[in-house]
């Protein structure tokens, strides 16, 4: 089996479109016409592995069912393919505000889209087979996690277990934006009785013990955290 891929589509036409030739590539399809719908289906059992999905929809936009996929725990995972109209959005699209994967510009061939999806799988799919090392080195950054210890530099830097769970949630997601809120559901559970003030007070302080290696976590203003995907990247 090569994956299930939701479709979310308002034009029936080009949905019927996308959906017979994925199938004829060996994918399963599920579609959905607007964003509350694809929400559901995104959610539903058995989870979707990659999700198409149009930026003009008649109820939410692409942007929202994006912004909400990806605050949400089951569906964060789940690579995402936005389809965009005009070249203007792109850098919104996949930039760190709506973190989709991938995107495409309308019109485009339905051989690029597949080519795109199954690119995205293999990436997603090589990601989920990597066996978790215990010890993580980033750039200066040295990070056992079964230990719960961390050094900059080989100077190990003295972190409560909230900061290391902290360090350890940006890591583990580098290269993609962390939200406020899905920072609290990740480190503080979702119980917790914080607010999103007590995150950023956390990586303030995080960033503060970790010295020049704080600069990895960048802050991404109005949306929440990105931790670099290398070391060396140029801050933007
Ligand atoms: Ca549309």
């Amino acid at each position: 089996m090569q994956g299930l891929i939701l479709l979310v589509e308002d034009e029936q036409d080009l949905a019927a479109t996308l959906e017979y030739n994925l199938q004829r590539e060996g994918y399963l399809t599920r579609v959905a016409h607007d964003g509350q719908a694809g929400l559901d289906a995104a959610m539903q059992e058995p989870l979707p592995d990659a999700i198409v999905l149009d930026l003009m929809l008649p109820d939410l936009s692409g942007t929202e069912v994006c912004r909400r996929l990806r605050e949400s725990e089951r569906t964060r995972e789940i690579p995402i393919i936005m389809c965009t109209a005009k070249g203007s959005e792109i850098d919104r699209v996949v930039g760190f505000e709506l973190g989709a994967d991938d995107y495409v510009v309308k019109p485009y061939s339905v051989r690029e889209l597949v080519l795109r999806i199954r690119a995205l799988l293999r990436r997603a799919r090589a990601a989920g087979a990597e066996a978790e090392p215990e010890v993580v080195r980033f750039g200066r950054l040295r990070v056992d996690r079964e230990a719960h210890r961390a050094w900059v530099d080989d100077k190990e830097v003295s972190l409560t277990a909230l900061e290391f769970r902290l360090l350890y949630a940006f890591l583990s997601r580098k290269g993609r934006v962390q939200t406020r809120d899905a920072l609290l559901s990740d480190v503080w559970g979702i119980d917790a009785e914080v607010t999103t003030r007590t995150v950023d007070t956390h990586v303030k302080r995080l960033r503060e013990k970790l010295g020049e290696a704080g600069d990895y976590i960048e802050t991404l203003r109005g949306v929440g955290y990105r931790f670099r995907d290398t070391p060396d990247e140029a801050v933007a």
